[in-house]
Protein backbone atom coordinates (compact mmCIF):
# COMPACT_ATOMS: atom_id res chain seq x y z
CA UNK A 1 0.00 0.00 0.00
CA UNK A 2 1.85 3.12 -1.51
CA UNK A 3 -0.66 5.74 1.22
CA UNK A 4 1.05 3.29 4.23
CA UNK A 5 4.39 3.16 3.18
CA UNK A 6 4.65 6.47 2.27
CA UNK A 7 4.29 8.53 6.01
CA UNK A 8 6.36 5.53 7.04
CA UNK A 9 8.75 6.38 5.70
CA UNK A 10 8.75 10.08 6.18
CA UNK A 11 8.32 8.93 9.72
CA UNK A 12 11.17 6.96 9.82
CA UNK A 13 13.72 9.39 8.92
CA UNK A 14 13.30 11.71 12.06
CA UNK A 15 14.42 8.83 13.87
CA UNK A 16 17.61 8.47 12.49
CA UNK A 17 18.41 12.35 13.13
CA UNK A 18 20.59 13.02 16.15
CA UNK A 19 18.91 11.69 19.70
CA UNK A 20 18.32 15.36 21.13
CA UNK A 21 16.13 16.31 18.05
CA UNK A 22 14.31 13.41 18.43
CA UNK A 23 14.19 13.58 22.40
CA UNK A 24 12.46 17.05 21.49
CA UNK A 25 10.14 15.47 19.14
CA UNK A 26 8.87 12.99 21.67
CA UNK A 27 9.11 14.77 24.50
CA UNK A 28 6.97 17.64 23.03
CA UNK A 29 4.35 14.77 21.53
CA UNK A 30 3.90 13.32 24.82
CA UNK A 31 3.47 16.49 26.54
CA UNK A 32 0.70 17.40 24.53
CA UNK A 33 -0.90 14.86 25.15
CA UNK A 34 -0.58 10.88 23.66
CA UNK A 35 0.96 9.26 26.63
CA UNK A 36 -0.84 9.56 29.79
CA UNK A 37 2.23 8.29 31.11
CA UNK A 38 4.30 10.80 29.92
CA UNK A 39 1.41 13.43 31.21
CA UNK A 40 2.01 12.13 34.46
CA UNK A 41 5.54 11.72 34.43
CA UNK A 42 6.90 14.71 33.10
CA UNK A 43 8.53 14.79 29.77
CA UNK A 44 11.11 12.63 29.84
CA UNK A 45 8.54 9.93 30.07
CA UNK A 46 8.51 8.91 26.78
CA UNK A 47 5.26 7.34 24.83
CA UNK A 48 8.08 4.03 24.79
CA UNK A 49 8.53 4.28 28.58
CA UNK A 50 9.93 1.05 29.57
CA UNK A 51 9.12 -0.13 32.69
CA UNK A 52 6.15 2.09 32.97
CA UNK A 53 3.86 -0.98 31.91
CA UNK A 54 6.19 -3.57 31.45
CA UNK A 55 4.21 -6.08 33.62
CA UNK A 56 1.39 -5.90 30.73
CA UNK A 57 4.22 -8.46 28.44
CA UNK A 58 3.07 -10.53 30.88
CA UNK A 59 -0.80 -10.49 30.72
CA UNK A 60 -1.63 -12.55 33.10
CA UNK A 61 -5.83 -12.16 33.07
CA UNK A 62 -7.31 -9.86 35.69
CA UNK A 63 -10.71 -10.20 37.68
CA UNK A 64 -11.21 -13.92 36.57
CA UNK A 65 -10.60 -15.99 34.10
CA UNK A 66 -11.81 -14.65 30.74
CA UNK A 67 -14.28 -16.43 28.37
CA UNK A 68 -12.88 -17.94 25.51
CA UNK A 69 -12.52 -15.22 22.72
CA UNK A 70 -12.24 -12.63 25.19
CA UNK A 71 -8.94 -11.27 25.72
CA UNK A 72 -7.66 -10.44 29.07
CA UNK A 73 -7.79 -6.83 30.02
CA UNK A 74 -3.66 -5.94 30.39
CA UNK A 75 -2.54 -2.63 32.12
CA UNK A 76 -3.88 0.03 30.27
CA UNK A 77 -6.99 -1.46 28.95
CA UNK A 78 -9.64 -0.85 31.28
CA UNK A 79 -12.36 1.13 29.66
CA UNK A 80 -11.12 0.90 26.16
CA UNK A 81 -13.58 0.01 23.85
CA UNK A 82 -14.00 -4.12 23.99
CA UNK A 83 -13.61 -4.95 20.20
CA UNK A 84 -10.44 -2.13 19.89
CA UNK A 85 -8.91 -4.18 23.05
CA UNK A 86 -9.74 -7.37 21.28
CA UNK A 87 -7.70 -6.31 17.78
CA UNK A 88 -4.94 -4.65 20.36
CA UNK A 89 -4.83 -8.48 21.77
CA UNK A 90 -4.62 -10.25 18.42
CA UNK A 91 -2.29 -7.86 17.02
CA UNK A 92 0.09 -7.99 19.82
CA UNK A 93 0.53 -12.38 19.78
CA UNK A 94 1.24 -12.07 15.88
CA UNK A 95 4.03 -9.03 17.41
CA UNK A 96 5.33 -11.42 19.72
CA UNK A 97 5.80 -14.66 17.71
CA UNK A 98 7.44 -11.90 15.64
CA UNK A 99 9.78 -10.84 19.02
CA UNK A 100 8.42 -7.70 19.24
CA UNK A 101 7.24 -6.12 21.99
CA UNK A 102 3.31 -3.90 22.10
CA UNK A 103 1.88 -2.49 25.38
CA UNK A 104 -0.53 0.05 25.95
CA UNK A 105 1.20 3.51 27.22
CA UNK A 106 -1.92 5.59 27.14
CA UNK A 107 -5.85 3.84 26.98
CA UNK A 108 -9.17 5.29 28.02
CA UNK A 109 -8.83 8.31 29.72
CA UNK A 110 -11.25 10.75 32.13
CA UNK A 111 -12.43 14.44 30.44
CA UNK A 112 -10.38 16.00 33.34
CA UNK A 113 -7.54 13.94 32.53
CA UNK A 114 -7.65 14.86 28.97
CA UNK A 115 -8.03 18.68 29.49
CA UNK A 116 -5.06 18.43 31.61
CA UNK A 117 -3.03 17.31 28.69
CA UNK A 118 -4.89 20.05 26.51
CA UNK A 119 -3.79 22.33 29.24
CA UNK A 120 0.03 21.53 29.77
CA UNK A 121 0.53 20.99 26.18
CA UNK A 122 -0.51 24.71 25.54
CA UNK A 123 1.15 26.26 28.29
CA UNK A 124 4.12 24.47 26.80
CA UNK A 125 4.16 24.74 23.32
CA UNK A 126 1.42 27.26 23.20
CA UNK A 127 -1.29 28.25 20.41
CA UNK A 128 -1.42 26.10 17.48
CA UNK A 129 1.14 23.87 18.04
CA UNK A 130 -0.27 22.00 20.90
CA UNK A 131 -3.30 21.60 18.76
CA UNK A 132 -1.31 19.94 16.77
CA UNK A 133 -0.88 17.02 19.43
CA UNK A 134 -4.06 16.85 21.54
CA UNK A 135 -7.29 17.31 21.40
CA UNK A 136 -9.96 19.08 23.69
CA UNK A 137 -11.89 16.48 25.65
CA UNK A 138 -14.85 16.71 23.63
CA UNK A 139 -13.43 15.02 20.51
CA UNK A 140 -10.57 12.96 21.38
CA UNK A 141 -11.10 9.21 21.33
CA UNK A 142 -8.86 8.36 24.18
CA UNK A 143 -11.90 9.93 26.53
CA UNK A 144 -14.29 7.76 24.40
CA UNK A 145 -12.12 4.73 24.71
CA UNK A 146 -11.62 4.49 21.28
CA UNK A 147 -7.97 4.99 21.25
CA UNK A 148 -4.89 3.52 22.34
CA UNK A 149 -1.21 4.75 22.53
CA UNK A 150 1.12 1.81 21.68
CA UNK A 151 4.61 1.50 22.78
CA UNK A 152 7.51 1.05 22.77
CA UNK A 153 9.09 3.03 20.01
CA UNK A 154 9.92 -0.04 18.06
CA UNK A 155 6.17 -1.81 18.79
CA UNK A 156 4.76 1.37 17.27
CA UNK A 157 6.12 0.99 13.94
CA UNK A 158 5.23 -2.66 13.76
CA UNK A 159 1.88 -2.05 14.38
CA UNK A 160 1.89 1.00 12.25
CA UNK A 161 2.91 -1.02 8.93
CA UNK A 162 0.56 -4.42 10.23
CA UNK A 163 -2.10 -2.99 12.65
CA UNK A 164 -4.82 -2.49 9.75
CA UNK A 165 -4.43 -6.89 8.98
CA UNK A 166 -6.04 -6.46 12.66
CA UNK A 167 -8.20 -3.74 12.34
CA UNK A 168 -6.15 -1.53 13.55
CA UNK A 169 -5.33 2.13 12.17
CA UNK A 170 -2.80 4.88 12.77
CA UNK A 171 -5.19 7.91 12.70
CA UNK A 172 -2.50 10.69 12.69
CA UNK A 173 0.65 11.31 10.64
CA UNK A 174 2.25 12.97 13.13
CA UNK A 175 1.69 10.16 15.66
CA UNK A 176 2.66 6.97 15.34
CA UNK A 177 1.91 5.62 18.63
CA UNK A 178 -1.80 6.25 18.53
CA UNK A 179 -4.22 4.05 17.10
CA UNK A 180 -7.64 3.46 16.48
CA UNK A 181 -10.21 1.10 15.21
CA UNK A 182 -10.56 0.47 11.46
CA UNK A 183 -14.11 1.76 10.90
CA UNK A 184 -17.12 -1.29 10.54
CA UNK A 185 -17.23 -1.76 6.59
CA UNK A 186 -14.00 -0.74 5.79
CA UNK A 187 -11.53 -2.65 3.82
CA UNK A 188 -8.51 -0.21 4.51
CA UNK A 189 -7.48 2.89 7.33
CA UNK A 190 -8.62 6.21 6.41
CA UNK A 191 -7.10 8.31 4.86
CA UNK A 192 -4.54 9.67 8.32
CA UNK A 193 -4.86 13.31 9.60
CA UNK A 194 -1.68 15.22 9.26
CA UNK A 195 -2.40 16.08 13.01
CA UNK A 196 -4.80 16.79 15.58
CA UNK A 197 -5.69 20.34 14.24
CA UNK A 198 -8.85 19.36 12.65
CA UNK A 199 -10.59 18.72 16.13
CA UNK A 200 -10.60 22.27 17.45
ZN1 LIG B 1 -3.28 8.81 21.41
Amino acid sequence: MTRRDQPRRDRTRPARRPVALVGAALAAAVLAGCSAGGAAAGPRALPAVPGATADAASHAPAGGAPGAGTPPLDDGLDGVDADLAARFAAARAAAGAEDVELRITSGKRTPEEQQRLVDEAVAKHGVPEAYRWVLPPETSAHVQGLAIDVGPTQGAYWLAEHGPDYGLCQTYANEVWHFEKLPDGADACPEQHPDSSWGW
